[in-house]
């Protein structure tokens, strides 16, 4: 099944407005089960959208155009479909009871504008907006659909949500899509390509694997149809059984969930708490670990021991130490991961020091270098690592490589 996407207005050729709506609805139509065939950016222009949905009516099954339908005289996408589909316009009771008790609210006179809002063509089904005043419009000729919506953004989720989501599922669907990630940590995309590539020759026509890299983050995404859910999910969780003996170190957990999420439940499931003292990561590792919700059952604090004063008065790090080997050694993040952990009376501690750039660094030193520690009754582990030159992806990459030692730690503890 094929389908594509139209969207229109000057705004977006101009770069003023980013076509957001367009990734929206291919996400959401690549789950319901089509291809994607083109994703086309127009200008609010009679001819170009004529030959546009033309093109895109003729050759797929389903097309979703938005924008245009605004009150003004630059929005013409509604008159323009309607000509397409020698469709006349005429005034939907609905829609106009719906503008005029809305302008009656706000004490305002129906004018000429809100009138022809209310119009739409007499061969389409109306799909009613309650977001807004201008409805979606479903048009179907010969074996093929086409959706036109608004263009503003929460409008357009509210027809795709309420409307086209359902009709997709009557209309063209008969076998249901499934998909799950597997994220991974630890690699990178070409070096998972390799190691995967005999997994992805086995895998069966109907199982798809796609690679989905955010900084430092992997996701394989597994899709598989089916006539029912159970057995689509079946055959995907088959293959990630198989992923779970071939990458078992990059694995850290399924659908979405973050290295942070991870963290804390596994805490939360042992009953353990965490305290973790920041130089180079600057707080970043603590607001991960606090923008999940009940984190306070397992993290007690931070100190952000930016400062070697800071790090010697709050965290017990040695001044000798500090000057013998540098704040950026494997000794300093040990001595934070540990005083941290003890002042705090947590069961892990963690400690963070590199020098995140773009200046600061040395040959022996160089930007991008990173110490992480973690400390609990086990002892302390400690790892160097040598990420880049952007401050931004430093502090990233060092958050990420933090919070999986503390993983690995508290899995084996
Ligand atoms: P319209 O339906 O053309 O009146 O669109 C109304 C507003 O929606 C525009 O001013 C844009 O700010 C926004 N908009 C239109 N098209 C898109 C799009 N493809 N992605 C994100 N926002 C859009
Ligand atoms: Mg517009």
């Amino acid at each position: 099944m094929q389908a594509e996407i139209i969207t229109i207005g000057d705004e977006l050729l101009l770069g003023m407005t980013v076509d957001t709506n367009s990734s929206f609805i291919a996400t959401m139509l690549t789950e319901a089960g089509f291809t994607i065939y083109q994703i086309t950016s127009i200008s609010d222009s009679r001819e170009h959208i004529l030959k546009t949905i033309d093109e895109a009516f003729t050759r797929s099954d389903f097309v979703i155009v938005t924008g245009g339908l605004g009150p003004t005289s630059d929005d013409i996408t509604k008159e323009t479909i309607a000509d397409y589909f020698n469709s006349s316009l005429v005034s939907d009771a609905a829609t106009l009871e719906k503008i005029s008790s809305m302008l009656k609210s706000r004490g305002l006179e129906m004018n000429e504008n809100n009138r022809k809002q209310a119009l739409v063509p007499d061969k389409c089904k109306v799909l009613s907006n309650e977001r807004g005043t201008a409805p979606g419009m479903l048009f179907e000729k010969e074996g093929h659909s086409l959706v036109s919506m608004p263009g503003v953004p929460y409008e357009m989720k509210y027809i795709m949500e309420t409307h086209i989501i359902p009709y997709i599922k009557h209309h063209f669907r008969k076998e249901t899509i499934v998909y799950r990630t597997v994220m991974t940590y630890g690699t990178f995309e070409a070096r998972l390509a390799e190691i995967l590539e005999q997994f992805e020759e086995e895998l069966s026509a109907d199982v798809r694997l796609a690679y989905l890299p955010t900084a430092g983050i992997i996701k394989l995404r597994l899709t598989a149809g089916g006539e029912k859910r159970e057995e689509a999910l079946e055959k995907i969780n088959r293959q990630i059984k198989k992923l779970q003996g071939i990458i078992p170190q990059y694995i850290y957990g399924y659908d979405g969930i973050t290295l942070e999420e991870t963290v804390g439940d596994l805490l939360e499931s042992k009953s353990l708490t965490l305290g973790i003292a920041e130089s180079c990561t600057g707080g970043r590792i603590s607001g991960m670990i606090t923008s999940v919700p009940g984190s306070s059952k397992y993290f007690k604090g931070a100190v952000i021991a930016y400062d070697n004063v800071v790090k010697i008065r709050e965290l017990g790090v040695e001044s000798a130490v500090l000057e013998k080997e540098g704040a950026v050694s494997k000794s300093i993040a040990a001595a934070m991961a540990e005083g941290v952990m003890q002042r705090l009376g947590t069961d892990f501690g963690v400690g963070t020091t590199g020098i995140a750039g773009p200046g600061g660094g040395t040959p022996e030193k160089p930007v991008g270098t990173v110490w992480i520690a973690v400390a609990s009754a086990a002892g302390t582990v400690t790892g160097k690592f040598g990420f880049g030159m952007n401050r931004e992806s430093n502090i990233r990459r060092a958050s990420l490589a933090a919070l999986n030692m503390l993983r690995e730690q508290i899995i084996s503890s």
